[in-house]
């Protein structure tokens, strides 16, 4: 009898624990071909100049994809590692080892969709199924209680309803074996430019930072002032270049802390956390009821009085901290050299770009995709577009506070070059 292979095409989901695509795949399968593709769309020049994927998290992905070949090899796997477009090697793969179903994790950003569509698209020409899997946020959109078209636009009631009347799931457990299609050769992975990004990118350097965060005495421990907290400058955990490739599950992230919750009781950091995590789900969820007029349609009063040159000069000086803004330059300096920032700090430095020099935020929000090491499509484009909108739409109100924004900006002498 021949055997059912299951080619398993890793994206942004690099880790074993809870993850539901593996885990069915091996179930259902005799053996599975597990792939990733560095894919050159991603490392094409963006409009700027620069490359659409900058050297911070280009090594953060590289490490991200060594660890889980890595974590596949301890447990008789592999991973093909191909440099390539997906729909260029998929349909080939499938002909030559004889697959007989495609699995994946949906995305909900234009360019992922698009690839995913070409694929399936593709495949059904050989009779392929493409199965689709939800693993990137904490509730899965068949738990909520209201079907995409109906989910509420406003935060605070996607929240409280998703809060009342939805279940985080339980973790999938980390599959222990896997038994290989058997394949010649598994692909060179691509040289990082460096090997010190910190932080360093994979599934367990992630979890060892979950578990860093929890450990006895750790600063989420530490009781935060109220003023603080209303700054939002309370806490950071730092998880967002690990969520942001996979390597951490949501859910891995909210059942440590409704751990430490049992152990501790309630702390407003834990609140924050979570509150974090809901956002992100907040904003892969807009992006699949709206698509790509989630932000396209935002559209904010720019400064029609430059000229091009004066417009890029300003953009320039935005973009290398050079603005003669004290705390803009500082954050821009930080973003150029680590690839964080803060959320104060990017809630600051977009409020400057879009209502003090008053720049296109597409602008903006395409710089950030360059240099964060925690890019994620629907977080970054959705948080620009919140502030764009955030001075005239009502909905926005409590989630973005403009004048807040604005008397922040006042407190630092701005002295324009
Ligand atoms: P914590 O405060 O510890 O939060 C925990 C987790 O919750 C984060 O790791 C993140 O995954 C999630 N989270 C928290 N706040 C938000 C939010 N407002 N939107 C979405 N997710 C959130 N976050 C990204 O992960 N990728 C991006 O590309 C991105 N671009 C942004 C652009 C702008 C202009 C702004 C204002 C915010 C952006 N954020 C983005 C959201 C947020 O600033 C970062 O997630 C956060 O600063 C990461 O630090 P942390 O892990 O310490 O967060």
């Amino acid at each position: 009898m021949k055997s059912k292979k299951i080619l398993v095409w890793f994206r942004n989901d690099l880790r074993l624990h809870d993850n539901e695509m593996l885990v069915e795949a091996i179930a259902k399968s005799d053996s599975i071909l597990p792939v990733y593709f560095f894919d050159p769309r991603y490392a094409e020049e963006a409009l700027d100049g620069g490359t659409k994927t900058g050297i911070i998290r280009s090594n953060f992905l590289i490490q991200s994809v060594a660890a889980l070949r890595e974590a596949l090899l301890k447990i008789g796997g592999n991973l093909l590692v191909i440099s390539g477009k997906p729909e260029d090697h998929i349909p080939a793969l499938v002909e030559k080892y004889e697959i007989a179903e495609v699995y994946h994790h949906r995305e909900v950003a234009t360019e992922e969709t698009t690839i995913s569509s070409n694929v399936e698209d593709l495949l059904w020409k050989l009779r392929v199924n493409l199965k689709h899997f939800i693993g990137h946020t904490l509730y899965n959109k068949e738990d909520l209680p209201f079907p995409i078209k109906d989910i509420p636009d406003v935060f605070a009631q996607f929240k409280k309803k998703t809060e009342r009347d939805a279940m985080v799931k339980d973790c999938f457990p980390a599959p222990t074996e896997v038994i290989l299609v058997e394949a010649e050769e598994w692909g060179e992975m691509p040289l990082a430019v460096t090997d010190d990004t910190k932080p360093a990118g994979g599934e367990e350097e992630g979890i060892k930072h979950l578990k860093e965060l929890f450990k006895e005495g750790a600063e989420i421990y530490l009781k935060v002032s109220a003023k603080a907290h209303a700054d939002k400058a309370a806490f950071s955990s730092m998880l967002s270049p690990w969520l942001a490739v996979g390597c951490l599950s949501p859910r891995k992230v909210y059942w440590a802390v409704k751990n430490a919750e049992r152990k501790f009781g309630n702390h407003t950091n834990f609140s924050h956390l979570i509150l974090g995590l809901l956002w992100r789900d907040y904003f892969r969820f807009m992006f699949k009821k709206h698509t790509v007029s989630f932000f396209s349609e935002v559209v904010t009063e720019t400064n029609d009085q430059l000229t091009e040159q004066e417009y890029n000069k300003l953009l320039n000086q935005w973009k290398e901290g050079r603005t003669g803004h004290v705390t803009v330059d500082q954050y821009m300096t930080e973003l150029n050299h680590t690839g964080f920032m803060s959320h104060a700090g990017r809630l600051l430095v977009a409020t400057f770009l879009i209502y003090v020099i008053k720049l296109n935020w597409l602008d903006g929000a395409a710089y950030f995709e360059q240099k964060l090491i925690d890019y994620s499509p629907a977080s970054n484009w959705g948080n620009w577009a919140n502030i764009a909108i955030g001075a005239k739409d009502p909905r926005s109100k409590n989630t973005f506070d403009l004048d807040k924004q604005i008397k922040m900006l006042d407190l630092e002498i701005f002295v324009p070059s």
